[in-house]
């Protein structure tokens, strides 16, 4: 800095102020509220000090700046940054988590009805075997009967016998699907609002990880499945759907999720203009900056 006669060292337009930069970060006008983030910061002729003018209201903010917590600051910094990930991984695993128990549990109630279908094959089944036994017969031979008979049949034509599409399947499992868009959207927002240099395509990496790590929950319900190979209707039903049906919904949950990351930010500055009062709204002018938008005006 020039310290001596700083006014002589400006020969042209002493009076007027001298663009130096770009503010960078939240700072709110101590008179209005306004984020000044993104004005020009000038060096204002009098005192030669850094300022920034607000556009709302003229009042002038000083950029001065003193250390207030030494190390202890930076130490903070890294403890909520730690915080900040191990917040993302775990809303990333309990979404992963929900969207598979809800799957789950769509699927249960969706197969009732084919699972009505097949008790009554397994009665018919019984009493066709009914009567008199061969000598080395067990119960275990009709169980091991039934197993194999079911590994071998056509599960898509055994829905055709219960009604198909339409009357074998338990529609109203859907009702799981309904709790799943009011839980994975709004988790979506805060996805698009805590994470705002996701932004385009990279955003279908939560998606994309959230699905992953159901089809990861899918595969080891299937290993734990394996000790209930027989042929029973509650289990072997619901088996049979979960192939198809916990995919389909936990793409769809993805797909949910994606749509909240991706109108999460508008939304999120919507409802904050909406509800909260300018000096609570400025600390959160990232979300305009992240997106080049200009700051929310304080006033009309
Ligand atoms: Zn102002």
């Amino acid at each position: 800095m020039n310290a001596e006669s700083p006014a002589m060292s400006e020969p042209v337009s002493s009076t007027e102020d001298q663009r130096v930069s770009e503010l960078v970060g939240d700072r709110l006008c101590a008179t209005c509220c306004f984020n000044l983030s993104g004005q020009t910061i000038v060096r204002e002729p009098t005192y030669r000090l850094l300022i920034v003018r607000c556009p709302e209201c003229g009042t002038a903010a000083a950029l001065q700046e003193y250390p207030l917590l030494g190390r202890w600051a930076n130490r903070l910094g890294y403890f909520f940054a730690a915080l900040y990930i191990l917040a993302m991984l775990g809303l990333t695993l309990g979404s992963a988590g929900g969207m598979f128990g809800l799957s789950m549990g769509a699927n249960e109630l969706l197969s009732q009805k084919f699972v009505a279908h097949l008790t009554e094959l397994q009665q018919q089944r019984a009493n066709a075997n009914a009567g008199p036994q061969p000598a080395n017969w067990t119960w275990q031979t009709n169980y091991e009967k039934d197993r194999l008979w079911w590994e071998s049949s056509d599960k898509w034509e055994l829905l055709q016998q219960a009604g198909g599409l339409s009357e074998g399947v338990n529609w109203n499992g859907l009702v799981f699907v309904l709790v799943m868009v009011l839980i994975l959207f709004p988790v979506g927002l805060v996805f698009g609002a805590t994470m705002p240099h996701v932004k385009g395509w990279r955003m279908l990496w939560v998606p994309g990880a959230v699905m992953v790590l159901c089809m990861l929950f899918l595969f080891v319900a299937h290993l734990s499945q394996r000790s209930q190979r027989w042929f029973y209707p509650q289990w072997s039903g619901p088996q049979a759907f979960q192939v198809v049906v916990v995919p389909m919904l936990c793409l769809f949950g993805s797909g949910v999720l994606l749509l909240g990351m991706a109108i999460g930010r508008p939304l999120v500055r919507w409802l904050l203009v909406l509800l909260l009062p300018p000096r609570l709204r400025g600390p959160m002018g990232y979300l305009w900056r992240v997106d080049g938008l200009a700051m929310p005006r304080t006033r009309g």
